[in-house]
């Protein structure tokens, strides 16, 4: 009997411990654990350098409150700050957190220079920006709004890779468009490099905000250290979560000077957000993987999964469709359902997980070794061989 509410759909198998990209059940058996967490655990589990500074700081300092200077959260916004677009941040516990301030800061910033009629946010359709009750309207989904009304206003929506229904969407009232440069939930499904330069122009023409939500693409995931990189294109707000302390809560909202001015004390605030543990570790973090030679690492060994996957699905073009994403954020998508596909792989121990149309979501920890890589591969080759 458990004593937790239902509201996953959960796998029948638990963990007793994790050791870089392997998981350990309760009867011994090892598992390839390329789901870390949903993009969570960007270092796989319990790396060394993590557990030493964790232990070192929680003898220290974990929580004091905002009201107080904390020298780690100066030290981790330093980081984000030096290595990105951004000139501030402001520290949140969780992603949907982080969405949801990003949210609030277009709409203030539109407030604080005097157009406070700007407060519309324009999404993609069957978006995912995590599941407070802002956060499920901006995502434009049926299922994940479903029986939480009314109806939270503010929020308009367009067709992944429709214009005409982007262009539609936007009015006078609009304040920002808010998109996930890759959608991971949505399937895996990219936002080409010359769309999201067209979406700046774009913003940049009506004198609206550009919102890119990194907070499964982020933290290096993609081969750069946010997605949009890769376009070279300079967003207005970006919210950053999962990877960001690698598996450790946190999230974050990363912001031009612009945006900052609009902030003034006592407009937000968190209780968590911020705290000396957490930052301490996301600083950690931010070392390692935002080194040039880590990054060369995610894209070469990335770039031999992604084509070694597509020379599997030259060898099964009955299963497998499309093989999508970038870097580790990588989607498998299947003819037919692909649930029955996963169970097989967690059979011969591989772990992944589901996104929407059909797709197969592996995300392997960013420090992944080759031969693992390989060990994937081989599973993957052995399913579909004996799958119909
Ligand atoms: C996971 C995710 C969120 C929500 O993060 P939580 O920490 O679960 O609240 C928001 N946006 C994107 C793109 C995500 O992948």
């Amino acid at each position: 009997m458990s004593y937790l509410a239902k509201n996953y759909n959960r796998k029948k198998i638990s963990f007793q411990k994790g050791k870089g990209s392997y998981l350990y059940g309760y009867n011994g058996t090892k598992y390839l654990d390329f789901v870390q967490g949903i993009a969570v655990n960007c270092l796989g589990h319990a790396h060394p350098r993590l557990v030493k500074e964790i232990n070192s700081q929680s003898k220290k300092l974990w929580h004091v409150s905002n009201a107080f200077e904390i020298k780690e959260g100066e030290e981790l916004a330093r980081k984000l700050v030096k290595r990105t677009f951004a000139d501030y941040v402001m520290f949140q516990n969780s992603g949907a957190e982080a969405t949801e301030l990003s949210i609030k800061l277009a709409r203030r910033y539109f407030y604080s220079i005097g157009k406070p009629q700007k407060n519309r946010i324009l999404c993609i359709k069957n978006s995912f920006h995590g599941r407070t009750i802002a956060a499920i309207y901006a995502s434009g989904s049926k299922k994940m709004t479903e029986g939480f009304g009314p109806k939270v206003a503010g929020f308009d929506h367009f067709n992944f890779g429709d214009h005409k229904t982007l262009k539609k969407a936007i009015s006078n009232k609009t304040a920002a468009i808010m998109v996930e440069p890759i959608m991971g939930e949505g399937g895996i499904k990219l936002i080409p490099n010359w769309c999201l330069k067209g979406l700046r122009k774009f913003c940049d023409k009506k004198k609206i905000l550009l919102i890119i939500d990194e907070i499964q693409t982020g933290c290096s995931r993609t081969g750069k250290f946010f997605a949009f990189e890769h376009a070279k294109i300079k967003p207005d707000i970006v919210p950053v979560a999962k990877g960001l302390a690698g598996g450790y809560p946190i999230g974050a909202v990363l912001m031009t000077k612009k945006i900052a001015k609009a902030v003034e004390p006592g407009i937000h605030g968190s209780t968590f957000g911020g705290q000396p543990l957490q930052t301490k570790i996301g600083s950690i973090v931010m070392d390692i993987i935002s080194k040039k030679s880590f990054l060369d690492e995610v894209k070469k060994n990335s770039n031999f999964f992604i084509s070694e996957l597509n020379i599997l699905k030259k060898k099964f073009p009955k299963i497998i469709k499309e093989v999508r994403g970038r870097g580790y954020l990588i989607g498998l998508q299947l003819y037919k359902d692909q649930s029955e596909f996963i169970h097989h792989l967690m059979q011969n121990k591989l772990l992944t997980i589901r996104a929407s149309e059909n797709v197969v979501r592996i995300l392997p920890p960013l420090n992944v070794k080759k031969n693992e890589i390989k060990q994937a591969l081989k599973i993957i080759d052995k399913v579909c061989s004996k799958y119909k």
